[in-house]
């Protein structure tokens, strides 16, 4: 749907300041970023998370006392979609070195690591192998590639400052130094980064870096990556892979070390049991949780399973107080709302403007200070742009890309958005988009340490689903390095583990048996349960009705 005459004659304000903002650009003027007063206090009015009643404390589990927003209470709090006294162990369907759950990138990642190691090798995962936001990564991946200009001492400065230096400091060490290696790894293995004519890598701006350190393969960054690694691993053999097969509960032995999981098939509905020598959680994060009632960037399988996963057998959570909010989703059309508009649009040259067409932040501040400060522009002081069901954004001024840099530009770089967009009848070379911040990143997650492992012996972790590599912020163009980093750690040592340290016993479900009483102590309601697998859009009227609502699947 294009623009309505009332958003088209809002675009005339901004298409008035537009040259002398073109021309302060070319200039090398950018908006006065906040000092670290200005953006602890716009954080601790306008963010999200910071929000009065957004968190609440844990009433069981290991991290009992550490309030976590309100929609993670939930999942974590919650009763097992199995009841162990009806789950025979001793029927196995699959036996297997290491047990991979997720088909992301760092599923995928720390699966070929195994498999190098000599592992047997199973990835579990819910969707399709590659259904997972890695594979909707656009805005790219951060490493040092140019030794001179930058190095992994800025690289980590620049993340220590993006995550209000609360992270752990050995896992940034270990982000950083690892990095340029796994950017030379997926060269290898045939990704296509964009290059400069002489074959250089091309690099970009996202904001809080201080040197030029992103890269991308156009606007396809994580599809390009995913595709790379799924096809490697598709093509070992010793990698097998289960899709539509979500696992639903890990199983310990009686050392209390992990055994392998539960899983569900999607299609038949029933459960079966793989035993493992050792296990990585890799199952991404939590955006279709729609914390604080925003959209997201997620893809659809992101239900934060393995945070529950992990906590019922024992696993703090940290870093979840802080949830990322992506600056710019998009906000119109209807259909695309909460759609990623990547920060790379920033870097180009878009500015962000308010109803006036005025600058109000800089656009390569942080993403938690420069969400706020959209927030604020449209909550706080009323000058934001109002669409027709009620909602308010700002502008994100896209055709100062191909003013800045030469017709063509934005298509090149952003090919993506501009057939979705043009699709629409927006054409974002000639006209800005209207966005306001979404849903987009766990911050924070499992503990684990730099060597992958968690508090459970035998139970590895690696991606979104852990906390502490990106503090209370993440970076754009992190993640994917951090998943990739921490994945291929996690399937070396487990695969190691596997080889060396496992001793046979008799596997359990006691672990969810105690969860079960603390809930049982707490008064949980019964009908809380998770992993909730996927997010459930069904009118409640209509749900109320259904048979199956309440159907939790036979046992294999
Ligand atoms: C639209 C978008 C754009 C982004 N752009 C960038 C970017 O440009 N640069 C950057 O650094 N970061 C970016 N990010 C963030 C980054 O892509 C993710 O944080 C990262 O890819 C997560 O990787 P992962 O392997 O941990 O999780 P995912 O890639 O999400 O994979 C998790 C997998 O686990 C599976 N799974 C979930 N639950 C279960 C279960 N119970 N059992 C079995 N399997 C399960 C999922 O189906 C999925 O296959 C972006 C994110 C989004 C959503």
């Amino acid at each position: 749907m294009a623009y309505p005459s009332e958003l088209k004659q809002l675009i005339k304000r901004v298409e008035e300041t537009r040259p002398l903002r073109l021309k302060k650009k070319r200039q090398g003027w950018d908006y006065p970023r906040l000092s670290l007063a200005e953006k602890e206090n716009r954080l601790k009015e306008f963010h999200p998370s910071y929000k009065e009643g957004s968190l609440r404390e844990l009433k069981v589990g290991s991290s009992k006392g550490y309030a976590v927003p309100l929609e993670i209470c939930e999942i974590l709090e919650s009763w097992s979609r199995i009841d162990p006294d009806h789950i025979d162990l001793s029927k196995i369907a699959y036996k297997t070195d290491v047990l991979v759950i997720g088909g992301g990138g760092a599923g995928t990642a720390a699966a070929l690591l195994a498999e190098e190691h000599g592992a047997k090798v199973i990835i579990a995962t819910k969707l399709r192998h590659g259904d997972a936001n890695t594979i909707m990564a656009e805005g790219g991946i951060q490493a040092v590639s140019r030794p001179g200009k930058d190095s992994p001492y800025y690289h980590y400065l620049d993340t220590l400052g993006g995550g209000h230096f609360k992270n752990i400091p050995q896992l940034v060490y270990t982000l950083v130094t690892e990095a340029p290696s796994v950017l030379q790894w997926l060269e290898g293995l045939g990704v296509m980064f964009d290059k400069t004519p002489d074959g250089n890598l091309k690099v970009f701006h996202l904001g809080g870096m201080s040197r030029k350190r992103d890269h991308v393969a156009a606007d396809i960054t994580g599809t390009e990556i995913m595709r790379t690694i799924r096809d490697e691993a598709r093509n070992r053999r010793g990698i097998r892979v289960l899709e539509f097969s979500p696992v639903v509960e890990l199983v310990l032995n009686e050392q209390g070390r992990c055994a392998g999981a539960l899983l569900y098939d999607l299609e038949t509905e029933e459960y079966f049991l793989v035993k493992a020598k050792a296990v990585i959680l890799a199952t991404g994060g939590s955006g279709r949780l729609h914390i604080g009632g925003f959209p997201t960037t997620n893809h659809y399988g992101a239900t934060g399973d393995g945070l529950i996963l992990g906590y019922r057998c024992g696993i703090e959570v940290c870093f979840l107080h802080t949830s990322q909010y992506h600056p710019t989703g998009a906000i119109f059309p209807e259909q695309a709302d909460g759609l990623l508009i990547s920060e790379k649009f920033r870097g180009a040259g878009a500015h962000l403007l308010n109803i006036d067409g005025e600058q109000f932040v800089c656009e390569t501040e942080p993403r938690d200070a420069c969400a706020s400060s959209i927030i604020r522009e449209c909550v706080g002081i009323g000058k934001g742009i109002p669409t027709a069901s009620g909602k308010a954004g700002v502008w994100l001024d896209s055709p100062m890309i191909d003013l800045l840099h030469g017709e063509g530009a934005l298509i090149k770089q952003f090919v993506g958005k501009y057939k979705l967009f043009k699709r629409y009848g927006i054409d974002i070379t000639k006209e800005p988009i209207l966005v306001y911040p979404t849903l987009h990143y766990q911050n924070g997650g499992l503990k684990f340490n730099e060597n992958g492992e968690t508090s459970v012996l035998g139970l590895y972790a690696a991606g979104e689903v852990t906390g502490g590599v990106h503090g209370e912020n993440r970076l754009g163009g992190n993640s994917l390095m951090d998943v990739l980093v921490f994945g291929r750690v996690a399937g070396t040592n487990a695969a190691l583990y596997a080889r060396e340290k496992v001793e046979e016993d008799r596997l359990t479900l006691d672990h969810v048996r105690r969860f079960h009483e603390e809930l049982r102590k707490e008064g949980v309601d019964r009908k809380k349960i998770s992993p909730i697998l996927l997010p459930d859009y069904s009118n409640p009227l209509i749900k109320g009705r259904q048979l199956t609502t309440m159907y939790q699947g036979t046992i294999r």
